[in-house]
């Protein structure tokens, strides 16, 4: 069994989405758990969105989720045939009337606390898996739509929540077995979970890549994929070194290191509850399926090439403090 996970650029647009289909056609030789993000850059429009309107421009974020809502149609419309369209057009307006209703709150009462800003933020991936689940069946893959609120369960530290393992286990065994026996395919929105009450909670930006991390470790599978939009980890910034090459096999170590020091790939902690379980994680380009990527073990062993990446930040200042009087005194600092 593995999960794949998808990341925003991986399914933002059509073309995008086409790769994702035959991806996960090849993949569906054994059980799988798919997990996606939001489509694109929905995740930051949306909180553009709220943003103008604590700001008080309702009319400014009406008018983005009304290109939020028209990308969503328009993306949709070019899987399905407009005879077909009806049912999956009746559940995304009930999302975009309630986002619609949410603004207009959240401008009335100048406030966008962290509770309401998960509720809002979690229908990204709301709609992007809701519509995604709908595409692939048309292509023949037998999907059920998984509500991970009721999946993954967490404490109620909105907008950063920290997952309940033991709860997570009991869910996730409980709801998932069933579809997986039967040889259907689990669609789970990354990123978003919920509380003991019931309420929306979030695992911080980004958080799909935990998502996928947690159900890996819980069902203990041979694999977690992340499809991403670049060949895995590289040997420097593919943006600035042009000859930067992907890194076949890191260890987790060495992963949470380069992340530390600036690389944006994947953040490790997101990965950690597979790595406790010794399960690999492999990070993989979407528009470029057929390449290798970068494989995550725990361990691995070295192989004379110390240096493996290099990451760098942007925007540092180097501060260095002489003085001749201290020297070789201590406490200075
Ligand atoms: N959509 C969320 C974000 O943009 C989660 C994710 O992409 O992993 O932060
Ligand atoms: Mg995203």
């Amino acid at each position: 069994m593995i999960v794949l996970k998808f990341g925003g650029t991986s399914i933002g647009n059509a073309g995008a989405i086409g790769n994702v289909i035959q991806i996960i056609k090849k993949s569906a030789k054994e059980p799988i758990i798919l997990v996606f993000s939001a489509f694109g850059n929905t995740t930051d429009n949306l909180l553009n969105a709220a943003e103008l309107a604590v700001s008080g421009e309702l009319e400014g974020s009406k008018k983005t989720l009304q290109k939020t809502e028209e990308y969503h149609f328009e993306l949709a419309q070019k899987f399905i045939a407009q005879n077909e369209f009806l049912d999956l057009q009746k559940k995304l307006n009930l999302y975009f009337e309630k986002l619609s209703g949410m603004v207009t709150g959240i401008a009335a009462l100048r406030d966008f606390s962290s509770a309401v800003k998960d509720e809002f933020l979690a229908h990204g991936e709301l709609l992007s898996t809701t519509i995604l689940d709908v595409i692939l069946r048309k292509f023949n893959l037998p999907t059920v739509w998984i509500d991970s609120r009721s999946l993954i369960k967490t404490d109620s530290k909105f907008t950063q929540a920290e997952p309940d393992f033991s709860k997570s286990s009991e869910q996730v065994h409980k709801i998932l077995p069933p579809i997986l026996e039967a040889g259907q395919i689990p669609v789970v929105a990354g990123f978003i979970a919920g509380n003991s009450e019931g309420r929306t909670t979030t695992l911080g930006r980004g958080g799909s890549d935990y998502t996928a991390a947690i159900l890996g470790s819980l069902l203990n599978v041979r694999e977690v994929k992340i499809w991403t939009d670049v060949d895995g980890i590289m040997t420097a910034d593919p943006s600035v070194v042009p000859e930067a090459r992907s890194i076949r096999s890191m260890s987790f170590q060495e992963a949470a290191e380069l992340a530390y020091f600036g690389a944006r790939v994947l953040h490790p902690k997101t990965i950690t509850p597979a790595m406790e379980k010794k399960i690999p994680v492999r990070v993989l380009n979407t528009h470029r399926p057929e390449g290798e990527g970068t494989l995550i073990l725990p361990h691995i062993k070295l192989n004379g090439n110390p240096v493996k990446s290099i990451a760098y930040k942007e925007g540092m200042t180097l501060i260095t403090v002489v003085s001749s009087k201290f020297f070789k005194a201590y406490g200075f600092l």
